[in-house]
């Protein structure tokens, strides 16, 4: 009997849904997710509450404010972020919010003083995010993120839709712009991410998100100094040399 490898599949469906899709509103591009590509299939929206990440709840909760929406909290989060989350979540009234942290007896063995970020930056998004994450992706097929491609030359190529360690990535806003964006926080009276005045367009962890300089790339503040340009979660198709 043939077997069907299914990596295969979501693969090719991934290339031929980014083609597809190209120029689409992303707006367009999460209905299609949310009610007819993925049938049967659970999807679910992964959010940092930072600069820009308004938008694609906003555009999300339009759809069904009952997605099921999940964010990590590292526990080196600015304050400013959590309290965003907090504003955001009611005034789009989301109802389906999932906070995911690190578990305390691994976190408590990898960084008992908690300064791990400034030992081993890629270590510590490991135990503060990516298994945090992984854990509570477990059983989701479909994953949507916030990614654009004018963020950083590193996401020069982001497709619209990837394949990734069996399951499928939708990136609806790939191809806005920065104007994009704020014409739809304009557009929808969005509340702005409070740091963002202050010069922070790409807001991670308190210890390793600085602002940026007008011209620099929205991500240039992550990880400043280091030649690491991404705390992991989305890292898998790079180290394949595809997609990003
Ligand atoms: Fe740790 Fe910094 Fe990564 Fe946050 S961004 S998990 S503090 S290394």
């Amino acid at each position: 009997m043939t077997m069907i490898d299914f990596t295969d599949y979501k693969a090719a469906k991934a290339q031929i849904l980014s083609a597809e899709f190209e120029d689409a509103d992303p707006r367009d591009v999460l209905r299609a997710a949310f009610k007819t590509l993925f049938v049967g299939e659970r999807v679910a929206l992964v959010t940092s509450f930072g600069a820009e990440s308004a938008v694609l709840l906003h555009m999300a909760a339009q759809v069904d404010r009952t997605i099921p929406v999940v964010s990590v909290d590292t526990g080196k989060l600015f304050g400013e972020t959590r309290r965003y989350r907090r504003k955001l979540v009611e005034r789009l009234g989301l109802t389906n919010l999932r906070v995911v942290e690190p578990e305390p007896e691994p976190l408590a063995q990898a960084d008992p003083k908690g300064v791990l970020w400034h030992q081993d930056a890629d270590a510590c998004c490991h135990v503060r995010k990516v298994v945090p994450l992984a854990r509570a992706l477990d059983g989701v097929d479909v994953w949507l993120s916030g990614r654009k491609r004018y963020q950083a030359s590193s996401r020069e190529r982001l497709p619209m839709f990837e394949a990734e360690e069996g399951r499928i990535k939708v990136n609806p806003l790939a191809n806005w712009t920065r104007d994009d964006l704020d014409g739809y926080f304009d557009a929808h009276d969005l509340p702005r991410h409070p740091l963002e005045a202050d010069g922070y367009l790409s807001i991670g962890c308190q210890p390793c998100t600085e602002p940026v300089a007008p011209g620099e790339d929205p991500r240039a503040g992550r990880w400043r100094g280091q030649a690491k340009t991404e705390c992991g979660i989305h890292t898998v198709l790079y180290s394949q040399g595809g997609g990003i």
